[in-house]
């Protein structure tokens, strides 16, 4: 398999002032990123809100230009490509959110939701749009009944599918699928995921899943990242992770989640306060709330293989 996005030293940074005249700090919401995800793979990015994997997701989209750093996307340059190849990014890469309602015009029929991509980027008569719009509503598994319905007419689920047939429309390469199944219980959470894996399964679709669920990166990914304030802390097999959390900030994640059902976590979980993402500490971010910490940790550290066979990468210096 090849790479069809590789993210390298990727840093996202946002002015802020303190104070009326402070001075400029910055955060630093996304900070020296680089992986990479292959074509029909799908590729988790664990972490906590405010971790980062919004902004980086976000970045991948084009919503933000990067402070730093570039995304080879289908091995072109996503930040410098021309008109043409701009216009075909737009409709290779897609997005799932969380709850499709609020990212669409309530107001808006199903059909001219999922329409509304095919518009912009199609040459399709009206007639021949509504034959895909219905189309693709039954391969998320809705009746085509749906397409003069409303959001609000939907439960969650049948939203959450109808923002599929949305994401799929243009047959993207990727599609980044941002916590797509949090605001929904647990069976029809299985329900997406299904549906989500058989669609990959069929159309070799690549995904960037985020998640803060644990068992649903566990059901879904082949790889993952951990972020932590900006930063990868561990990456690598999926599997193997699970298996086996190397670094303290993914063992504390992983191991403090004794049930399936209970695989949430939140700060309010861990002992001491996260640094903020303002100017944040020059050495291991994650040194305030590490039961490990020493003198050394006050370094930079930097991410390592501490398996090269298994692509396995960790950010701690114990673990060399
Ligand atoms: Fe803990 Fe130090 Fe490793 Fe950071 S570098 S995770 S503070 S032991």
């Amino acid at each position: 398999m090849s790479e069809l996005i590789e993210v390298k030293n990727l840093k996202k940074y946002f002015p802020v002032r303190k104070g009326l005249f402070g001075k400029k700090h910055f955060v630093h919401a996304v900070d020296d990123i680089t992986f990479s995800i292959k074509q029909g793979e799908c590729f988790g990015l664990v972490g906590e809100s405010g971790c980062g994997k919004s902004t980086l997701s976000r970045t991948i989209l084009r919503s933000y230009n990067p402070t730093e750093g570039t995304i080879t996307f289908s091995n072109k340059d996503l930040f410098s490509l021309n008109k043409q190849d701009e216009k075909q990014s737009r409709k290779d890469i897609q997005m799932v959110f969380q709850d499709p309602y609020w990212s669409v015009n309530p107001k808006m029929t199903i059909g001219s939701i999922i329409e509304e991509p095919i518009v912009t980027h199609l040459k399709l008569t009206k007639k021949e749009r509504e034959a895909e719009a219905k189309r693709l509503l039954h391969e998320v598994g809705l009746s085509p009944d749906f397409y003069s319905r409303y959001p609000h007419q939907l439960s969650g689920g049948q939203r959450q599918r109808v923002g599929i047939a949305r994401a799929i429309a243009l047959n993207p390469k990727l599609i980044i699928l941002d916590e797509p199944t949090s605001a929904l219980d647990m069976s029809v959470q299985a329900q997406i995921l299904n549906l989500l894996k058989d669609l990959q399964r069929s159309k070799g679709f690549t995904y960037l899943f985020i998640s803060h669920d644990l068992s649903v990166i566990k059901h879904m990914c082949s790889r993952l990242a951990v972020m932590y304030l900006g930063e990868i802390v561990e990456m690598g097999e999926a599997s193997k992770i699970f298996k086996k959390p190397e670094h303290p900030y993914t063992k504390l994640l992983f191991n403090s989640l004794p049930t399936l059902e209970q695989t949430d976590f939140t700060l309010s979980m861990f002992e001491g306060e996260m640094p903020k993402a303002i100017d944040p500490p020059k050495g291991c971010r994650f040194a305030s709330r590490c039961k490990y910490a020493v003198d050394a940790c006050s370094k930079k550290q930097e991410l390592f293989f501490i398996n090269e066979e298994s692509s396995h990468q960790v950010r701690c210096h114990l673990l060399k």
